[in-house]
């Protein structure tokens, strides 16, 4: 495709609107491009927020999606990483500056001067960005990663944010053997935080609203499930976790969560409460303790990510969707009604 022509999508016309069928513009593959026959496509938290401009600013039409899972059809002629039939991956950005501290460190999710988000963007060119539900997109090759065999596209697809999210911070707070780690919240996030944090070696304990989902928990990889909506747990676990991430959405009682915390130990957060969070600073001080956050992972980690997904047997736990459900789709990520991730198989677009 080396003309601009476009592509059928499945797009929000205007803020809240219920997504619906649509074409939008590809753009041509440039000569480090690579162009994406995509297969799946996961259904973030974010996508609906943004999608319904709950983080305001948003451009529409909007094609969310930025778990992306494809084909590789066409490589432009500077293309090196890639060959026609690869399979490969587009997760939240698709460009950043490649020139700040962060971008030279392989941290470009953090860069100076702003990522270009997946969707709900415009590229250097000024152009808006749209997202995985659609049949194709065009990425520049050093912000797509190849899907190893072994890794089935459908399962793979949620890796590409949800898995990431998780990795990110297990990795930089070292979960592994001979460490206690919790995951507060078992749904699209936590339940990739639980399987990522048991395959490290870490002794994994999940902290969910109720015991609901605790059978699956365990399937996973939990040793131990605690209820939050009892007290009891708090004084329990008091001092026991070396890393506590958090999958939450909701402001949480930082200071009782803290108390769970071991000397030396963290509560990160990747979870985006729109309302602010009150903090005790005791919590923090009496026990050196961090609170900190996370925000998805870099091109190299989100590639080790899923090497190390496909080496451990790791997928997300899907449901596959057809285009035309992703509105009622939307409404049961928001009753919490998913086990644990949708994925659009694009093919019915
Ligand atoms: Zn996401
Ligand atoms: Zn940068």
């Amino acid at each position: 495709m080396s003309i601009s022509t476009s592509v059928p999508a499945y797009a929000a016309p205007a803020a809240k609107a219920p997504l619906e069928r649509t074409t939008v513009p590809l753009r041509p593959v440039g000569e480090f491009d690579v162009l994406i026959d995509i297969k799946y496509a996961g259904i973030c938290h974010s996508d609906i927020h943004q999608a319904r401009d709950g983080w305001g600013e948003g451009i529409f039409p909007m094609v969310p999606g930025h778990e992306i899972a494809g084909v590789v059809t066409e490589v432009g002629p500077g293309v090196t990483r890639y060959a026609v039939g690869d399979h490969v991956g587009v997760g939240c950005f698709v460009d950043s500056c490649r020139d700040c501290e962060y971008c030279a460190q392989g941290l470009e999710q953090y860069c100076v001067n702003g990522t270009t988000a997946t969707y709900n963007d415009r590229d250097k060119n000024g152009e808006p960005t749209y997202g995985g539900y659609s049949t194709h997109v065009v990425v520049d090759e050093n912000y797509a990663v190849r899907i190893p065999d072994g890794l089935a596209l459908d399962i793979a697809a949620p890796l590409l944010c949800a898995g990431i999210t998780l990795y990110s911070p297990l990795r930089h707070w070292k979960a592994g053997p001979g460490k206690k780690v919790a995951i507060v919240g078992l749904g699209g996030l936590g339940h990739m935080g639980v399987k990522i944090a048991h395959a490290l070696g870490a002794e994994v304990t999940v902290l969910s609203q109720s015991l609901r989902k605790k059978d699956d928990g365990q399937r996973m990889g939990a040793e131990h499930y605690y209820a939050t909506s009892d007290l009891a747990t708090f004084e329990q676990l008091a001092g026991t976790f070396d890393l506590i991430v958090s999958t939450v959405s909701a402001p949480l009682d930082l200071d009782a969560y803290l108390r769970m915390v071991k000397t030396d130990g963290a509560f990160v957060n990747v979870g985006a409460p729109e309302e602010p969070n009150s903090l005790n600073m005791f919590s923090l001080i009496g026990g050196r303790k961090t609170l900190a956050g996370s925000m998805i992972g870099g091109i190299a980690e989100t590639q080790e990510m899923l090497d190390f997904c496909a080496a451990h047997g790791i997928g997300s736990e899907i449901e596959v969707i057809r285009a035309e459900q992703i509105n009622e789709a939307y409404e049961r990520v928001l009753a919490s009604d998913v086990r644990y991730r949708f994925v659009i198989d694009t093919s019915t677009i």
